[in-house]
């Protein structure tokens, strides 16, 4: 049917030029004989009146013990308030829209609020919508139970909403506009010299974005490839081409940054809020582990870049669970050291495998600029370091100025 998905994040949505220019590039795909859906972020950043982080600001004024099922309920109204401005700016223009709450729109989801998983879309509000010949907008980051509880996606859930809508309508392209050119082989507020990677595949672009990447959610890569979708990244303030993310691997299986089919490493990602913990047993014994792993489980808490040794175990949480963690570690009577404010870097590339000196080249790079490398580990397609969050920005920059990523 020629379906296309537009979804505009928070800054494209955040002033009414800015809501004029998205209302024009809409438009623009329904005058080139597509049909758009569009979706839409709430509107502005931190400290912008609508925006999700003030309306928990405000839940949490009033009353500090949030149950997650009300914090769902006002963090769901940023999408809704922006849906309601958006499809006005369209209107505005002569064209039909309507703006869907995600319920509205047929987005069902299990009770997890926070963080819930959609277990179903009906398309049929939408379809019908379509058949009318007017624009739906639907409010991205959420869905609701079948009882009807509103529920949220997880933070930048809008894309993951984008490539649900994008599944289930079976459209050609879903296509995500942010503040950015596209993909880049670095996040470009640290790295001036970043370059917008052209093509992109799913495993590459997902790993990027599960080890930091904000550009596009992990989930929404996840969707995409399930059902073989494209997504592509382009910037709502600019013309540029933007990224193409599908599921072809250059030709000779490399990573393959088109032009650069030869380069070792596609980018440098980095993730803050990292806390890195020491766990000290007394002759570590099969049921003493299983027991730690089991409060883990029923608490929620994933850990990362997991290094287990007989007499002690080194992990890394994020933030949000280190306060858990040292109660749970408390409990059991365990001794353990922490680390607070370290950043995982992570070099991404296809290539990597196999190719001898890659982390060599790293552990240099990263010594040439004092940067000292708390803990590491690798994958078939990446190699980590947990560097203190102070060397971040020293330790980004290392690595693509190493591996010649503005090239
Ligand atoms: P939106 O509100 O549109 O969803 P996000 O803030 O979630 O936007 O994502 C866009 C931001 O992602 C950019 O402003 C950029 O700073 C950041 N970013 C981090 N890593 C990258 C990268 N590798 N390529 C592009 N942008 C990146
Ligand atoms: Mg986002």
């Amino acid at each position: 049917m020629n379906i296309i998905i537009q979804k505009f994040g928070g800054t494209s949505v955040a002033t009414k030029e800015l809501r004029e220019k998205v209302a024009k590039k809409v438009i623009l795909s329904k005058q080139e004989g597509k049909i758009p859906v569009v979706v839409v972020s709430a509107i502005g950043r931190s400290g912008d009146p609508y925006a999700t982080d003030t309306l928990i600001g405000l839940a949490n004024h009033a009353f500090k013990e949030q149950s997650s099922r009300e914090l769902d309920m006002i963090m769901a109204c940023g999408e809704i308030i922006s849906a309601v401005i958006m499809a006005n700016t369209i209107k505005a223009t002569g064209y039909d829209a309507v703006a869907l709450t995600g319920f509205q729109a047929g987005i069902i989801t299990d009770e997890y609020h926070g963080d819930a998983e959609v277990t179903r879309v009906d398309c049929e509000p939408i379809l019908s919508l379509l058949k009318e010949g007017k624009i739906p907008v639907v409010t991205g980051f959420q869905g609701a139970t079948l009882t009807g509880d509103i529920t949220t996606l997880g933070r930048g859930g809008s894309d993951t909403t984008a490539a649900l809508l994008g599944e289930a309508l079976e459209a050609d392209v879903v296509e995500i506009y942010t503040d950015v050119d596209g993909v880049m082989t670095a996040d470009p507020r640290l790295v001036p010299e970043a370059k917008v990677i052209d093509t992109i595949c799913y495993d590459e672009i997902y790993q990027m974005a599960e080890d930091g990447a904000k550009v596009v959610h992990p989930r929404a890569v996840e969707i995409a490839r399930r059902g073989n979708i494209t997504l592509k990244i382009k910037n709502t303030f600019s013309d540029a081409p933007g990224t193409i993310i599908n599921g072809k691997i250059g030709s000779k299986g490399n990573s393959y940054r088109s032009g650069n089919e030869g380069d070792l490493l596609t980018a440098i990602a980095h993730k803050n809020g990292i806390t890195q913990f020491t766990v000290f047993f007394n002759g570590d014994s099969v049921e003493e582990s299983e027991r730690f792993m089991n409060e883990l489980t029923d608490n929620h808490i994933s850990i990362d870049l997991i290094n287990f040794f007989t007499d002690r175990k080194v992990f890394t949480v994020e933030e949000k669970n280190v306060e858990k963690l040292e109660q749970i570690l408390n409990k059991l009577e365990y001794k353990f050291q922490v680390a607070k404010d370290c950043s995982k870097i992570t070099a991404i590339g296809h290539k990597i495998r196999g190719v001898p000196g890659v982390m060599a080249r790293i552990v240099k790079a990263l010594a040439g600029q004092g940067v000292k490398i708390l803990q590491s580990s690798d994958s078939h397609t990446t190699i980590s370091c947990l560097v203190s969050r102070k060397d971040m920005e020293k330790a980004v920059n290392a690595l693509h100025q190493e591996f010649n990523l503005s090239r």
